[in-house]
């Protein structure tokens, strides 16, 4: 941050494990370069008051940077107390389970915890920071779903693509972004599984492996949705999350289903399918309705979560063709069909 140029006070927005994990980091490191700072217990969701919270102890702090730490939302909340007070945001994750963390969006929920919209800031952050080895001790699960949020973003970006549609900006999709997202595909193909060993049997320092599994979730990830676009996946995984059942479940884990209900949709080709089936078994991620809590999905259900899949706005008509509800539908239940068979 001092290499940037960044000036204190800083006010650093943090959960619970990361202020467990990252308090003596603070202290040493802000102290070594002279960066006064102070600590928001950050209440947990990123609501409209919780920001306003937030916004609140860093006014009296006199903040002239936001550092956020720990989770997607207290990470939602530090990038739109930044936005509100026009001061550069640091972002540092300590789960590497969704693409969120270059981006310039907030997603805001209700203090109930439901979705309320999101915001999209002027600026994205001044600095991403990831600490891999906080990373690795993490839950497994995160850094899996993750991998299920990267695996949707060349399939999407693609659609894009052939759609000529407008990425997250309004601008074009250019060549640069549209190989970052294909390279993040490849990463998770070839690195995946060594990821999961590595978190599962952790060595004195993040294997290789995992460090790059660790930059297709956080950065090629997060270049690739938001300068390609997003197209069915998410919209699915919107759709999806109309069932309660779905709730228990990770962004990444619905967005990796998600996916292979865009690929039947699109009648891309078997083997590609099959590429993918095959690698969200390899680590772990869902390929079936059962496996995120929808094994008895009834037909009205159904109906709903398609039609909110293609309300008027959503992703999904980033498609190069015209999508209905009844096309989700049924590329919902014969991905579902094809997830079981190959099982
Ligand atoms: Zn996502």
């Amino acid at each position: 941050m001092a290499g940037l140029g960044l000036r204190g006070p800083v006010c650093i927005l943090a959960g619970k494990s990361a202020r467990r994990d990252l308090e003596s980091t603070w202290a040493a490191t802000f102290g070594a370069v002279n960066l006064p700072y102070g600590v928001y217990a950050f209440g947990g969701e990123c609501s409209v008051p919780e920001i306003a919270r937030a916004r609140a102890a860093a006014e009296a702090m006199g903040a002239r940077v936001i550092v956020a730490a720990g989770g997607g939302k207290a990470l939602d909340t530090g990038r739109a107390v930044a936005a509100e007070l026009s001061v550069p945001a640091v972002i540092c994750p300590t789960i590497a389970s969704t693409d969120s963390p270059c981006s310039a969006i907030s997603v805001i929920y209700t203090e109930s915890g439901e979705v309320e919209g999101s915001r999209k800031h002027d600026r994205n952050p001044a600095l991403v920071l990831v600490d891999s080895a906080v990373i690795a001790a993490a839950p497994l699960r995160m850094l899996v779903a993750g991998m299920g949020d990267a695996l949707s973003t060349w399939f999407e970006a693609r659609a894009c693509i052939r759609s000529n549609a407008r990425n997250m900006g309004g601008g074009a999709c250019t060549r640069a972004v549209a190989a970052l997202a294909e390279l993040c595909w490849r990463t998770l193909q070839e690195d995946g599984v060594a990821a999961v060993q590595a978190m599962k049997s952790p060595g004195p320092v993040p294997a290789p492996a995992l460090e790059r599994i660790i930059e297709a979730n956080t950065l090629l990830s997060g270049l690739g949705f938001e300068s390609a676009g997003l197209a069915g996946a998410h919209s699915i995984h919107n759709g999806l999350c109309e069932a309660p059942e779905v709730h228990a479940y990770l962004h990444g884990e619905k967005v990796a289903f998600g996916t292979l209900c865009q690929l039947v949709l699109e009648r891309a080709p078997a083997e590609e399918i099959a590429q993918v089936l095959a690698f969200c078994r390899s680590v772990g991620l869902p390929t079936t309705l059962d496996a995120i809590g929808l094994a008895n999905l009834d037909d009205a259900m159904l109906a709903r979560i398609a039609a909110r899949s293609v309300i008027p706005g959503e992703w999904i008509h980033n498609e190069p063709f015209p999508v209905t509800a009844a096309m989700v539908a049924e590329a919902i239940r014969e991905a579902d069909r094809i997830g079981r068979q190959r099982a």
